[in-house]
């Protein structure tokens, strides 16, 4: 099947990389310049595990390219992915702008039957949109489907994401249209994973749904962290025995310095949006963001309580990326750490195994340090902030001779407390005994 995917970043391009190792050919446009030159180079915008190999071998055996011409892209195929960003507006709404000049250049290109679909996170209803969009603009009577068929990769695993995933969601409004994305999907069915099948617009509030219901059980173990803090319980062994609940289950039920990145607030902030434009008071999901920005001020306060007066103090930050295995700095909670503790007066060396050059051009004044252990240096505290492997083991013994106080804020809990007992160190973490 020939496909198209209109925007090439995360997901544009995940998307179209794995739909060309099934062995189908695609095209992935953009509308950026540089990014399409880069990828013609074999040089890819983002940190992502395995994706690299994929795109270099799939360009190199003709299944996979990239282009700026993005009506060719459109003319030449038959399976229209919209991948484009879908950003936040100032009252939470979503910014539909991209997807809609992505849906009338498809209407002025179209010349026979395409199956339109909308990867994009967009709000209910946006599909129907799009639909509109193409009719409206389209100059000669051809015939087209839409489809919503929204992304759940987690940046980091996106490759098995794609190729393994817990389920495909598809929204569909007639039978062609299915057929279509049956055997589009046929290399990833056919490894038992579930394809789900619904109408457009519960497929489009299943990805709202998904994201929104995540965010809130990470704040509800992040509010359920402040009563172990006051009552001495441990929220990490809480979390476990929790989790062994099938009702409940283990994931996403970790304390820690609040979720980030460019999907869980974005999304959550639209969905209430959305319900308040249909009158309905969204009073779980405010609370979920509420919490969550509350968070990275109470890991502020841990440090301020930990140390005093910050003035002039140097603070080490491990982890800038939103999460592990990401290069992604949006919405990232180092962030409002970070300008917090700078407003407070500290000086701040930080490390990230991947996010440094995107961390540059966000940070400023902020000594951003090609070793872990440098940063460290003349520190009166280090504080972990995003839980890369690669932090897991302390060199206690280099830190003794390097920090100026030993002071760990572990603001992801990936120690064990036990492990600082009876040591000149001085552990904080989230919620922990
Ligand atoms: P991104 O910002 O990384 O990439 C979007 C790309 O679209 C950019 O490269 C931009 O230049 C391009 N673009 C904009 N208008 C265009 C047009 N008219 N034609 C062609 N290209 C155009 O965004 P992303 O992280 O890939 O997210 C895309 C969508 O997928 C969003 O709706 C997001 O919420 C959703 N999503 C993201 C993730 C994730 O982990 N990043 C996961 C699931 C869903």
């Amino acid at each position: 099947m020939k496909i198209a995917t209109l925007g090439v970043g995360y997901v544009g391009l995940v998307t179209g990389t794995c739909f060309a190792e099934l062995g189908h050919n695609v095209i992935c446009s953009d509308i950026d310049e540089e990014k399409i030159s880069n990828l013609k180079q074999g040089i890819i915008p983002i940190y992502e595990p395995g994706l690299n190999d994929l795109v270099n071998r799939n360009s190199k055996e003709g299944r996979l390219s990239f282009t700026t011409d993005i009506k060719n892209a459109v003319k030449n195929s038959d399976v229209i992915f919209i991948c484009v960003g879908t950003p936040p507006k100032e009252d939470g709404s979503t910014d539909l702008a991209y997807v809609e000049s992505a849906s009338k250049l498809i209407a002025e290109v179209i010349d026979k039957h395409k199956v339109i679909i909308t990867k994009s996170t967009v709000p209910v209803g946006t599909t129907h949109k799009v639909k509109n969009w193409i009719k409206e603009n389209i100059s000669i009577d051809v015939d087209f489907d839409v489809v919503s068929n929204p992304e759940f990769l987690r940046e980091g695993e996106a490759v098995m994401d794609f190729m393994i995933p817990d389920r495909v969601v598809v929204g569909i409004e007639n039978d062609r249209s299915k057929k279509i994305m049956e055997e589009l999907y046929h290399g990833v069915v056919r490894t038992k994973r579930p394809i789900v099948f619904t109408d457009i617009l519960s497929s489009e509030l299943i990805k709202y749904g998904s994201n929104s219901m995540l965010a809130l059980r990470i704040s509800f173990m992040n509010e359920l962290s402040r009563l172990c803090d006051k009552v001495g319980a441990d929220i990490k062994q809480i979390a476990h025995g929790m989790g062994l609940d099938s009702r409940i289950g283990p994931r996403f039920l970790q304390a820690g310095a609040g979720y980030g990145g460019s999907c869980f607030g974005k999304d959550a902030r639209s969905l209430v949006n959305v319900m308040e434009t249909h009158g309905i008071e969204p009073k779980i999901m405010k609370a979920a963001e509420l919490v969550n920005e509350e968070q990275k001020e109470r890991i502020t306060d841990k440090i301020k309580t930990t140390i005093g007066d910050l003035n002039n103090k140097t603070i080490a930050i491990w982890g800038l990326s939103f999460k592990p295995k990401t290069d992604d700095m949006r919405d990232a909670p180092s962030i409002t750490i970070i300008e917090n503790l700078k407003k407070l007066g500290a000086k701040i060396n930080a490390f990230d195994p991947e996010a440094r050059e995107n961390a540059k051009k966000i940070l400023n004044d902020v000594n951003i340090c090609d070793e872990p252990y440098q940063a460290a240096v003349g520190a009166s505290a280090l504080v972990i902030v995003t839980e890369w492997n690669t932090f897991r083991n302390l060199d206690k013994e280099k830190l003794k001779t390097i920090m100026t106080d030993l002071n760990i804020i572990d603001a992801r809990n990936i120690y064990d407390p036990i492990d600082f007992k009876d040591s000149e160190f001085n552990y904080v973490g989230v919620g922990r005994k």
